[in-house]
């Protein structure tokens, strides 16, 4: 609050400039300390359930605190629940990205807090969108027809989530379907091609995938991946064939590259031309592994995206922008466009047409100014440290199993694919879920499994930026002391 302003004025409710300056630069030397030195904390907190409500006040305060005050019950309330997913230590699920480009971008982006729903409803959100979807498509070699610059109907677009994104281009996918199945049965309505719809997944893919046919409205099949649980066009085919032969209407598929599991890759190259054959719309999920595709050396497992309709992937998880930053593109958005398109009088504009008006793009209304993450991140790192990046994450994992590998006590399951190890002791799924247990316990490392085919393995993600060779050194060790402490209560 002001304190020097005169005395008939009222002091402004409003936090001022002077003010705000030296919260936020408290704040980022708070930041820049926490990130720094993270290493330090306890990975997975220690507290119990309903820890918090007690350290704070049961009602909202009546008069204006301090900002002092605050910064204090950070360390005091915050910290003590807070998984550290930026720890070096940090091994569960996948990573998600964080970097001070990003963190700076979203202070602008709150700064100019704009809605960008429309194009005129802040230019510089959609154009900035536009392009970064261009820089991205082309850094990680994307065919031309999904690029906004290529003059034709693709562009990309930023999601929140690749949750998001997979029912999004289901329901464009339905609406295409619908009027292609209309046009060929005019007496057919919704209520009767609608139940007759069928998607496609694998076993595999993200359980975001089964969501979206609930939200969806519609049969989504999972079918079985082979044994290195990767999709085969054939085994696509067969599912699609059968389904016809039934009077079912085959439309969606979902094509993972990088499985949650175990990163694995269905092969595209196999299933989008299945998805062509029988027009079939062919979704690509990449949400964690399609960072990598900035690097060619990993671009082989994208072979056939040319084939696809619609295709996705994270920044916000391997690219070093801060969640949320989920990158879409459509060879041909008008399905998805047409699908939502609702046009009230208050949000038409005279530019309409011109630009996209992204709000057809995706399910809600209201969006933030996420493309300055991206911009801030391409230019403050590079193409180059971004590979350096993804290269050095790979080989931690590499790393980390040869350590596996190197304790004949240990196996690892399947490949190691990315910055991913999946791996197990060599005996019953009990073993190794007391083996889980007990690193959890610890609390030093944190790690969580997966289960294909009743076989249960612990899973290695690297995730963090700060990790050193050292981390991982520390990280395998943890393993190893779990390990024998859990057989040294087995005997
Ligand atoms: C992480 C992941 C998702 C979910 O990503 P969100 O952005 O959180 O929705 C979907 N698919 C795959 C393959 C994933 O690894």
């Amino acid at each position: 609050m002001s304190t020097n302003s005169k005395p008939k004025i009222t002091p402004s409710i409003d936090m001022e400039a002077p003010e705000f300056k030296d919260f936020a630069k408290e704040m980022v030397d708070y930041i820049a300390n926490y990130l720094e030195n993270i290493r330090d904390r306890r990975v997975l907190p220690s507290v119990e359930p309903g820890y918090l409500r007690p350290l704070i006040p049961s009602e909202a305060p009546q008069r204006p605190e301090s900002w002092e005050d605050v910064m204090a019950d950070i360390e005091r309330v915050i910290m003590p629940g807070v998984t550290h997913w930026h720890s070096p230590k940090f091994h569960a699920y996948f990573p998600t990205a964080n970097s001070y480009p990003a963190i700076v971008a979203d202070m602008l982006c709150g700064a100019i807090a704009c809605i960008g729903f429309s194009w005129i409803a802040s230019p510089a959100c959609t154009e900035l969108e536009v392009v970064m979807l261009d820089w991205l498509g082309k850094m990680i070699g994307l065919p031309e027809e999904f690029l906004a610059c290529s003059g034709g109907k693709g562009g990309g677009v930023i999601q929140g989530t690749a949750s998001e994104a997979t029912l999004v281009a289901l329901l464009g996918a339905k609406a295409k379907k619908l009027q292609q199945v209309k046009a060929e049965h005019p007496d057919w309505d919704d209520s009767v091609i609608i139940p007759k719809l069928v998607g496609y997944c694998s076993k595999q893919a993200h359980s975001s995938v089964e969501r979206a046919g609930l939200l969806g409205g519609v049969k989504l099949r999972s079918i079985e991946a082979d044994n290195d649980n990767r999709l085969k066009g054939e085994v696509l085919e067969a599912a699609i064939k059968k389904d016809l032969a039934d009077g079912l209407i085959p439309f969606y598929a979902v094509v993972t590259l990088g499985t949650t599991s175990t990163c694995a890759f269905d092969y595209l190259d196999e299933c989008g031309p299945v998805g062509n054959k029988y027009d079939v719309w062919i979704h690509v999920d990449a949400a964690y592994a399609g960072s990598a595709f900035i690097c060619p050396e990993y671009r082989h497992f994208m072979k056939g995206m040319e084939t696809a309709d619609s295709f996705n992937f994270n920044p916000h998880k391997w690219m070093l922008v801060n969640f949320d930053c989920s990158a879409m593109w459509l060879k041909d958005p008008s399905w998805v466009i047409n699908a939502f398109n609702v046009d009230p009088l208050y949000l038409k504009h005279d530019q309409q047409g011109s630009a996209p008006d992204y709000r057809h793009w995706q399910i809600p209304l209201g969006r933030r100014f996420r493309a300055l993450k991206l911009w801030f991140v391409l230019r403050l790192y590079g193409i180059e440290n971004l590979q350096a990046h993804i290269r050095r994450h790979c080989g931690f994992a590499t790393q980390f199993g040869e350590l596996c590998a190197s304790d004949s006590r240990f196996e690892i399951y399947g490949d190691i694919n990315m910055g991913l190890v999946c791996f197990r002791l060599k005996g019953s799924n009990d073993l190794n879920e007391a083996l889980l247990k007990k690193i959890n316990g610890r609390g030093n490392i944190h790690l969580v499994p997966s289960k294909i085919k009743e076989t249960y393995f612990l899973r290695m993600a690297v995730c963090s930026r700060f990790t050193v060779s050292e981390d991982m050194e520390f990280s395998w060790n943890e393993v190893k002391a779990s390990a024998n402490e859990v057989f040294a209560e087995k005997n």
